[in-house]
């Protein structure tokens, strides 16, 4: 039996499961694999500082070649993993070479989702999910001044429309009734309205999408519900995202829009786990099986399987979910997991501060909260939320 792990995937969940792995004494073989051809890096800069200007490449970096070769992990960036024979326990990369593994590890990620639309070809038409797209945005935004259309009013977009109002009008399209309506209550995402409002930023909810318009292959505009035609020098497309599933389905492993796992994340096949956005696991605190797009859901999964191969951890996995986002001078940060149905009562409030504090309750019981600008409240909540979370487990132990 080999003694390698192999972790297809190099971004957040994949790289932290790595050095996670050498933390906890595993002194086998590592072999981490990245189809991007650079060394890892944070996302979240892409839509923020990295974007602005504010912050550099060499910010962004996760590791260093020789942290990397310290820890003796064995790196095939810029190279695909194209099949899985789980007979064998072998993978197999684009290039030819073969890694057999004892353990393997599904990190593969999520992708910005398609709109299906006439028009979606043309260029002017962008996704931040890669440095190389944040890069490509950035220089449209120096080459031109112009309106920027958002398709999409999610956090992603939300964040870049801050930036982007420097270089012309901003329009968020959104087919919903409000803003971030399915990951946040009504108060908080109203507050949030307001203040991109405030900045010249146009959000218009209910509006279907038609097509998008060009000439000479590059985009100028949108067109909406009853023909209406919103001008446009570039189009900032995000509608969600999809996990990269397409491996595990290849390879016989149940997938129902990302790779299912139980509640150690492992799949079906014990040899083999999933992690971070491309995972599909049950969530204790919503109470179903979810997908969860974070840094703290890629990093917390991934040191739990670094646990669970090296035996020094033999629980499920249980971690509480938090997030944050950061659109301009708003921070926002939500600890815990809230359903559009969920209650929603504003505990604070200080405008002058864009201070927000909004618990959420289902059925009497506080299962998040929402914050902006209020990073005090928001460490709190997590502290008291994972203590909830713990006490319910043990009594229903
Ligand atoms: P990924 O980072 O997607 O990494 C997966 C990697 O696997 C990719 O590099 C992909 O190329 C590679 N891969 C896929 N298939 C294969 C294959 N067959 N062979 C080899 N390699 C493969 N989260 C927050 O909590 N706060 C934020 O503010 C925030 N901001 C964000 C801003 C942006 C612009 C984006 C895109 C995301 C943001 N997120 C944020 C989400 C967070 O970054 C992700 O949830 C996290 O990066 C997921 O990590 P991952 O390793 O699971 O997936």
């Amino acid at each position: 039996m080999h003694d390698n792990v192999v972790i297809i995937g190099a971004g957040q969940a994949g790289l932290t499961a790595a050095m996670s792995l050498r933390e906890k004494g595993w002194a086998g073989g590592i072999h981490l694999i990245g189809a991007e051809d650079r060394l890892p890096y944070q996302r979240p800069p892409l839509s923020k500082g990295y974007l602005s200007g504010t912050e550099a490449e060499s910010d962004l970096a996760l590791a260093t070649d020789k942290t990397l070769a310290d820890q003796n992990i064995d790196t095939h960036f810029g190279a695909t993993a194209t099949n899985i024979d789980r007979e064998h326990q072998v993978v197999a990369l684009c290039n030819g070479i073969q890694l057999p593994y004892r353990w393997l590890i599904f990190a593969t990620g999520s992708q910005p989702r398609q709109l299906n639309v006439p028009g979606k070809e043309l260029s002017g038409i962008h996704a931040v999910r890669t440095i190389h797209d944040a890069d490509a945005l950035r220089a449209s935004f120096a080459e031109a001044t112009g309106p920027t259309i958002f398709i999409g009013g999610g956090f992603l977009n939300l964040e870049v429309a801050v930036p982007a109002a420097e270089h012309g009008a901003v329009t968020v399209l959104e087919v919903a009734p409000q803003i971030l309506g399915r990951v946040l209550s009504r108060p908080a995402a109203n507050a949030l309205a307001q203040y991109h409002a405030s900045l010249g930023v146009e959000i218009r909810c209910g509006v279907t999408i038609h097509r998008i318009l060009g000439d000479n292959g590059k985009v100028t505009g949108v067109e909406i519900d009853d023909g209406e035609v919103v001008p446009a020098q570039r189009v900032v497309l995000s509608v969600g995202a999809v996990a990269r599933d397409e491996l595990a389905l290849a390879a016989g492993l149940e997938t129902a829009g990302g790779v299912v796992v139980d509640e150690y994340l492992r799949t079906e096949d014990p040899a083999i786990f999933a992690i971070g956005d491309c995972a599909v696991f049950p969530n204790t605190h919503a109470g179903t099986q979810m997908r969860v797009e974070s840094v703290q859901n890629a990093t917390d999964h991934a040191r739990h399987v670094a646990g669970l191969i090296t035996k020094t951890v033999d629980e499920g996995y249980q971690a509480l979910p938090w997030f944050w986002s950061v659109q301009g001078e708003r921070r926002l940060q939500i600890a815990g997991l809230a359903s559009p149905e969920d209650e929603a009562e504003v505990v604070d409030q200080d405008d002058t501060k864009g201070k927000l504090v909004v618990e959420r309750y289902r059925t009497n019981r506080l299962v998040a909260v929402e914050t902006i600008n209020a990073p005090g409240p928001h460490m709190k909540a997590r502290r008291t939320l994972s203590a909830s979370a713990s006490q319910q487990l043990a009594a229903s132990l």
